[in-house]
């Protein structure tokens, strides 16, 4: 297939701003492809040249695309450079200047989506003495085959910033309209999705062995499972009524959640909460699985927690700065790590995640030896609500955030913020409120001592049905002097010029600043009432910045329904 007519499909994305019309014209394009050519049409639609777990880099600097755009174009870099700096945007400077191409430098040949994905492939896989050159020409090759307008998203795709406002549900939902021809398959879909978190997997899977196909689908080492997410309550009481009989009770830790995967060749793989691959940022981890984990292969989760010299966790911030690509070694030794394990969904050749808790546990233990960096998660099983309060405050003087309450007969639920699993942390229990994962999508201009700076952000909770974002309040306290200082650099990049299509806004809340829905920030506040300034009919009461969620992305931040049923319960 060409890749103008995704172009074509990409002109029309960019100028539309209702997210239904969007999934027509999706759908309607979906069915117009080739079934070999739907998975890779699926990744380019997000941007995307495979699977966010594949974690490919390009690697390209932005001297080199300049280069190849300027080779390109027969026009000098530095002319190419200006043109970026004025546009703010090396796609459309590409546009320009392709336009102005001189006729003795004629096209060579069409460009096809096989072979844009195949030469990004490349670029990807090319390293070593004199990368960035060849990685150079393979982008210039590419682009001698564009048109201005095919050089424009092109562009976009390498830089990463191609930003159609098309999110990972909108694909699902376009995709069963196409092949299904009813929007109601989507859960089929999307139950798929929760197993093989890859929508090219997925579109082709559907493209060739229709709804049977997606139902069969199966856990892959290698390959994460989007990760299971708790329920709250309001009070311990309520946990005889949501989990009758004995439950088991593990800590709830406030490190980062990780997915670890074995293969047969003794391979491990370390997965992130957003499912990016992280193995590098952990070699001590890898190593203490290697040693204290044993089975051929396995998927295992837990919570990887910063320690001090006795043990004790140190806080989520300090983890963070293990988020690193330079000086890992260094930062390994200087944070030491620690993994509480608590969940095994693949062993040795059978997928286990939809076993009952009871043997996913017992099968879990057996593979599990107690050592340096990693150990089980705490735990406890009974009925007894008093011996529950009890762990719990155990759990707060060790340190940790709370406890989680899971039923013993349970499935691990995929994706899912399911009843088997149910937190209770210690804002619940001193009824400081409620913490929130919102997304940062607009920005008000700062006044007095905040002249010249943001003054407060505007936040929104995600709708995973429309897979859209509602308002539900403006957050200004707490955001320190170093972090006000921060924010504008930390949101740059996603700042743009109008109303992202799956933003929904009010008149009254219009901000000064737009940002695409990516930023995800933890915010504690007293109380839910009704609003009718936000889109989500209701607004957090004195919201509190506390800290970003960068293991987080947008579509995991709280959901709408998620607010409104706290609010329905209070
Ligand atoms: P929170 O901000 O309360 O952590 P969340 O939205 O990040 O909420 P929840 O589903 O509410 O996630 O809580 C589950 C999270 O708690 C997991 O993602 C995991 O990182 C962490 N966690 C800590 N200890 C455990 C445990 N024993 N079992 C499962 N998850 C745990």
């Amino acid at each position: 297939m060409q890749f103008k007519l995704l172009v074509d499909v990409y002109e029309q994305l960019e100028k539309i701003s209702s997210g239904n019309t969007m999934r027509e014209i999706l759908a309607n394009f979906f069915k117009t492809v080739p079934k070999e050519d739907i998975s890779i049409v699926a990744h380019l639609t997000l941007g995307q040249i495979d699977s966010q777990y594949e974690g490919i880099v390009l690697g390209l600097a932005e001297k080199s695309i300049i280069k190849a755009i300027a080779l390109a174009s027969g026009q000098s870099e530095t002319k190419v450079k200006e043109l970026v700096q004025k546009k703010g945007d090396a796609g459309l400077a590409a546009e320009e200047v392709l336009h102005k191409k001189p006729r003795t430098l004629v096209p060579v040949g069409t460009l096809t989506i096989h072979l844009l994905y195949e030469t990004l492939h490349k670029i990807a896989q090319t390293s070593g003495s004199g990368a960035q050159e060849k990685k150079t020409s393979l982008l210039a090759s590419l682009l001698q085959k564009a048109s201005p307008l095919e050089a424009k998203y092109l562009t976009r795709i390498v830089l990463g910033t191609l930003r159609m406002g098309v999110g990972e549900m909108t694909v699902l939902d376009a995709l069963a309209l196409a092949y299904t021809g009813e929007k109601k398959n989507k859960e089929i879909l999307e139950t798929a999705y929760n197993i093989c978190p890859d929508v090219g997997e997925i579109a082709k899977t559907l493209a060739h062995k229709g709804l049977k196909g997606l139902e069969k689908i199966e856990i892959h080492v290698g390959r994460p499972i989007k990760m299971m997410l708790a329920q709250r309550i309001e009070s311990l009481d309520e946990l005889t009524k949501k989990m009758p009989g004995k439950v088991a009770v593990e800590g709830k830790y406030d490190g980062e959640r990780v997915q670890a995967h074995k293969d047969t060749t003794g391979k491990i793989t370390l997965f992130s909460r957003r499912l990016d691959t992280i193995t590098a940022q952990f070699p001590d981890l890898v190593k203490h699985l290697e040693k204290h984990v044993k089975a051929k292969e396995y998927v295992i989760e837990g919570e990887i927690l910063a320690i001090d010299k006795k043990g004790r966790p140190l806080p989520f911030q300090t983890l963070m700065q293990r988020r690193r690509k330079y000086d890992v070694e260094q930062y390994a030794k200087d944070i030491p790590i620690q993994l509480k394990i608590f969940e095994l969904l693949y062993l040795d050749g059978k997928a286990q995640f939809q076993e009952p808790y009871e043997k996913r546990l017992a099968q879990l233990q057996k593979i599990l030896r107690e050592g340096e960096g990693v150990m089980p998660a705490d735990r406890l099983i009974t009925d007894d609500l008093e011996k529950i309060d009890r762990f719990f405050h155990e759990m707060l003087d060790q340190g940790y955030e709370g406890i989680m309450l899971k039923s013993l007969s349970g499935e691990y639920q995929a994706g899912t913020r399911g009843w088997n699993w149910i937190k209770w942390k210690k804002e619940y229990a001193k009824d400081l409120g409620d913490t929130f994962d919102l997304v940062v999508v607009g920005a008000y201009h700062g006044r007095g001592k905040r002249s010249g700076m943001y003054g407060a952000l505007l936040c929104a909770a995600y709708n995973r049905e429309n897979d859209s974002f509602e308002t539900v309040c403006k957050l200004g306290t707490g955001l320190t002097d170093e972090l006000l200082e921060e924010l504008p650099k930390k949101l740059a990049k996603y700042k743009v010029g109008q109303k992202p299509a799956r933003v929904h806004v009010s008149r009254e809340m219009e901000p000064d600043v737009w940002f695409e829905p990516k930023i995800v920030v933890e915010v504690l506040a007293a109380e839910i009432t009704k609003s009718p300034h936000h889109t989500l009919g209701l607004a957090l009461r004195f919201p509190r910045f506390l800290h970003f969620r960068d293991d987080k992305t947008a579509e995991q931040a709280t959901t709408t329904k998620e607010i409104k049923e706290m609010k329905n319960k209070k």
